[in-house]
């Protein structure tokens, strides 16, 4: 009994956190009709409670957006019409081939069940699936073939925690997160990799928080350039547990450095128009011949003239905030490290990491300091 009784509540304890998530997909887009192929098993498509059909691999199912309501068609037959309509899979790895026709787009495929919905005059898809599976297609989306699988673990337990954290983020939008980079990438539902696949099922429900177990940030970028940002310096607050450090593991990769020749006038333009800088002056002009970054900094030149790095990144499309500069002729040249913010995790510098022989959470300990790994069933939201 006593048994029992133990049982119960810590079943009552994992409950309070679903094991699926609700991802808006072709979310950029207003849909006006969208067409599904089983790639994969069988789906039965629901009107409320009412099996209007049930799809195998030779069918076509057609979705449109009809005077406020979603049209089904299958097979060239119309089936009805409603305001809601849900296609369940029969078994878990059961896929469908999903393409836009209006407007148009290439064919993708997702696991899981979907929902399709109005919203603002097209429909609304949303990807119903297991998190685990979602999370296979987010890692390979954000983090690219060919690397390590510890590599591969990191991001996992990165794009889980995120996905925690920002929960409620498109709740008005009826889903949890949308498929683009405003939240994580999600092009589709499963990759062809097997270290992909292995790295998020190694993970299974990790996730990291901080010393007051809150989640912890989980920014990340392409390349630090060989020292990470200040978050104060790039958003104007203070992240806690996330500050600047030297990363000696990205030196020699790809993006580590740059180069941008830019006219003299254009530069300098934008610096008198908006900062009102100083440019009779002799010891300002002599200033802006040559500014060296040796350590990353907030402004340029120096404090005084109040021109913040990251508005200068902005107005000219630079790859980073950590550059020098100087003047050459009619040109100001750029000779800049990095790529992206620079908070947080350093993905050049984590993969190779992962090449050296580093394990997943010596990679995550190393960019996110103070951070812990927990199951997320053992998380409480405050
Ligand atoms: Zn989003
Ligand atoms: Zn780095």
């Amino acid at each position: 009994m006593t048994r029992i009784i133990i049982t119960l509540l810590f079943l009552g304890l994992n409950v309070g956190f679903s094991q699926t998530i609700r991802v808006g997909i072709f979310s950029d887009k207003s849909i006006k009709e969208v067409e599904g192929i089983v790639g994969k098993g069988t789906y039965f498509v629901f009107k409320d409670t009412v099996q209007l059909a049930k799809l195998g691999p030779a069918d076509v199912f057609k979705a449109s957006y009809s005077g406020g309501m979603v049209r089904v068609v299958v097979n060239g037959v119309e089936k009805a019409k409603g305001k809601s309509i849900r296609l369940i899979q029969d078994k878990q790895e059961d896929y469908l081939q999903i393409r836009l026709i209006q407007p148009s787009s290439k064919q993708r495929s997702y696991e899981g069940d979907f929902d399709i919905e109005i919203r603002k005059e097209a429909l609304n898809l949303v990807n119903d699936l297991d998190m685990e599976t979602y999370l296979e297609g987010v890692v390979e989306s954000e983090g690219g073939t060919g690397q390590k699988i510890n590599y591969y673990k990191a991001q996992a337990v990165i794009s889980r925690t995120y996905a925690m954290k920002n929960w409620k983020k498109h709740k008005q939008n009826g889903y949890n997160l949308c498929d683009r980079v405003h939240c994580q990438a999600y092009l589709h539902h499963r990759s062809s990799s097997i270290t992909i696949d292995s790295a998020v099922h190694q993970t299974r429900g990790l996730i990291m928080v901080d010393q007051s177990r809150e989640l912890y940030p989980t920014f990340f970028h392409a390349n630090c350039g060989g020292q990470t940002s200040e978050p104060q310096y790039i958003w104007n607050e203070e992240i806690p547990n996330l500050c600047s450090f030297k990363d000696t593991f990205c030196i020699r990769t790809q993006q580590a450095k740059w180069e941008k020749r830019i006219p003299k006038d254009q530069w300098t333009k934008y610096l008198v128009d908006k900062y009102h800088f100083p440019i009779q002056d002799s010891v300002s002009f002599l200033l802006l011949q040559h500014f060296v970054q040796e350590q990353r900094a907030a402004f340029y030149l120096h404090p005084v003239y109040g021109i913040p790095l990251r508005d200068l990144r902005e107005q000219f499309k630079l790859k980073s905030t950590f550059f020098d500069a100087k003047i050459v002729g009619e040109e100001v040249v750029l000779s800049g490290r990095g790529f992206g913010h620079g908070v947080g995790l350093c993905q050049e510098g984590a993969m190779n990491m992962a090449k050296k022989g580093y394990t997943f959470d010596q990679i995550l300990g190393y960019y996110y300091p103070q951070m812990k790994l927990i199951d997320r069933k053992e998380f409480i939201y405050k």
